[in-house]
């Protein structure tokens, strides 16, 4: 199977069941032209995440990584009208492109954008008394993945779901001891999740228009 062919099922499978949304559609837009990598969830992977949102009846979520905020809209769409989003960037510029993209999509009300590198955003949202988030997605630097873990965990609850994404790497993720800082990242990150007895967790490979990847899904037991 080639790439082209995950490619084409993406396409056919955001054809039938991802409902077209302009804003999500111009966001994408707008990031390409301001120069931002692309490297947003495909159409079908943030509509998993709108999803997984309303399954989980999620009215405060959290976001680590918001580039475009592609992903932050989708997310956005699946919170009630007293939501609230918090997404965290590291570059002013990405944040600046976002916060267009979020205030189009008709969710500035909802969501704030917060800049700085989220080892320090995380614990300033902790310090504020900020959570227990109902969801936590983590989609930032790859090599920071186990400390987001902790600070996840910490700004959780009993049934919050965390989900990371970007943990198979090429299939890297088997390899120990591996010289990509990402990947050591997301295996350290892994084996926290696995040793953490308050989270229940799984990981599933995923193809398409992104590559080969994947995403950690957990929820917090207790
Ligand atoms: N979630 C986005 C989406 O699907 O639309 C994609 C996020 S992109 C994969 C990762 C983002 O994390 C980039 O915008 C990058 O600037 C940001 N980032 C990198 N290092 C970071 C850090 N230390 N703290 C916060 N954000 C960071």
């Amino acid at each position: 199977m080639t790439e082209q062919t995950w490619e084409s099922v993406d396409g056919y499978l955001s054809e039938l069941l991802v409902p077209a949304d302009p804003a999500l559609e111009q966001a994408l837009v707008d990031s390409r032209e301001a120069g931002l990598p692309e490297i947003a969830v495909a159409p079908n992977q943030g509509r998993m995440l709108e999803l997984l949102a309303r399954m989980c009846g999620a009215r405060r979520i959290l976001e680590i990584g918001t580039l475009g905020g592609y992903s932050t809209i989708w997310l956005g769409r699946a919170l009630p009208a007293d939501g609230s989003l918090v997404t965290l960037e590291y570059e002013p510029k990405h944040a600046q492109v976002a916060r267009a993209n979020i205030a189009r999509a008709g969710l500035a009300d909802k969501v704030e954008v917060r800049v700085g590198a989220a080892l320090d955003t995380l614990p300033a949202l902790v310090g504020e008394g900020a959570g227990p988030f109902d969801l936590v997605f983590i989609d930032a630097d790859k090599d920071n993945y186990p400390g987001y873990l902790d600070w996840s965990v910490r700004l959780s609850r009993p049934g919050t779901v965390i989900v990371a994404d970007n943990v198979i790497r090429d299939g890297k993720v088997v390899e120990p001891n591996h010289a990509d800082p990402r990947v050591r990242g997301v295996r350290e990150f892994l084996a926290r999740v696995a040793a953490n007895p308050r989270l229940s967790a799984t990981a599933v490979q995923t193809v398409g228009t992104k590559g080969y990847d994947g995403f950690a899904l957990a929820i917090v037991t207790g």
